[in-house]
């Protein structure tokens, strides 16, 4: 029987996909790595199942453990999932930007969620990472594995992402976009990828105006996962050969014009991360091989970006939709 015997195993290995209609008029060649095709839904599954396994064998988390951990939602489903195998408690800790949506689905796979206010500075008592900090200390058996420390976060890139881009481009990509959050991604993948070709794959990073990859204050930015107000350990900026700063307004205009011409229906981040790759493609040769990685899909964010009164709420939709009548759609 052609049976898999856990979820976990379909970790990884996920399809790259050519962008043909929003790639239209630009030469080089524009590939989509499709992460959403994981179990859990994002990127974020690869860094739990590394962090979990490495924190085993370190003997950081054992039998009747919890985990507490600060996430947006996409790394707290992916450490449930590994959690909920192995029968760990999970307490995850969210800022109070993430869709309703997403939090139903962390609270669908047995985890507790403890929500905090986006507004307050990062050392302030009630942001979430000082809540996740006391929550860790408090609980008997708790780890943290704290993405934006751990260097199992970009180690489990360069030893799954990395490879896999390489070896389904067969060495011809050029180019690596990724959005930035804890940084794991770009400097895992990125590390890896200039690495096995000798220096020659450029690494393009894609950071919310307002976030301080791209030189800001941290100002808020309402695209989910990526951008800091914080410089974490996780992200080498020396992999990093630029950072383009992409507006909310373009990455969920993007982000919409993936799901309408590309048939993907993927989150905020991807339309940040393609609107900066179609940028570089702007400026590269016909030759070129533009690999953009697509983070999660967009079920999660159908309140929102895929909610046109959402949208002309915050003036990125400039015309009002009305809900069409019978008589308009015959
Ligand atoms: N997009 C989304 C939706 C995410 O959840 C994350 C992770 N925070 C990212 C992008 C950025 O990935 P990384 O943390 O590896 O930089």
């Amino acid at each position: 029987m052609r049976v898999h015997e856990s979820l976990i195993d379909l970790v990884g290995d996920t399809p790259l996909l050519r962008l043909n209609k929003v790639t239209e008029g630009l030469a080089p060649t524009v590939l989509a790595k499709v992460e959403y095709f994981n179990p859990g839904g994002s990127v974020k599954d690869r860094i739990a199942l590394r962090m979990v396994e490495q924190a085993e064998k370190d003997g950081l988390i054992g039998p009747g453990g919890t985990i507490v951990e600060p996430t947006s939602g996409n790394t707290g489903v992916g450490l449930a999932i590994v959690a909920a195998q192995r029968g760990y408690r999970c307490v995850f800790v969210c800022p109070d930007k993430v869709g309703a949506d997403k939090l139903a689905v962390l609270r669908a796979y047995g985890a507790e969620v403890v929500v905090c206010p986006t507004t307050v500075a990062p050392d302030h008592p009630e942001s979430y990472y000082s809540v996740s900090d006391r929550l860790a200390q408090t609980i008997p058996g708790a780890w943290k594995p704290n993405q934006y420390t751990n260097q199992n976060n970009p180690e489990s890139h360069y030893r799954s992402t990395g490879p896999e881009i390489w070896e389904q481009t067969e060495g011809r990509i050029t180019h690596f976009v990724a959005g930035i959050g804890t940084g794991g991604t770009i400097t895992g993948t990125g590390r890896y990828l200039k690495e096995v070709s000798g220096g020659r794959v450029k690494v393009i990073g894609a950071d919310p105006e307002g976030s301080v990859y791209s030189g800001g204050s941290g100002r808020p930015y309402l695209v989910e996962g990526v951008g800091e107000d914080i410089w974490p350990e996780t992200y080498d900026q020396s992999v990093c050969d630029e950072v383009v700063a992409v507006s909310d307004k373009d990455s969920f205009l993007m982000t919409r014009r993936l799901a309408k011409e590309e048939t993907l229906l993927v989150g905020g981040s991807c339309g940040l991360a393609v609107e900066a790759a179609l940028r570089v493609a702007a400026t590269a040769s016909p030759e070129d091989v533009i690999v953009v990685l697509l983070p999660d899909g967009g079920r999660g964010y159908l309140g929102k970006i895929f909610n046109d009164e959402w949208m002309a709420d915050y003036g990125f939709l400039s015309a009002e939709t009305e809900e069409p009548t019978a008589a308009d759609v015959l």
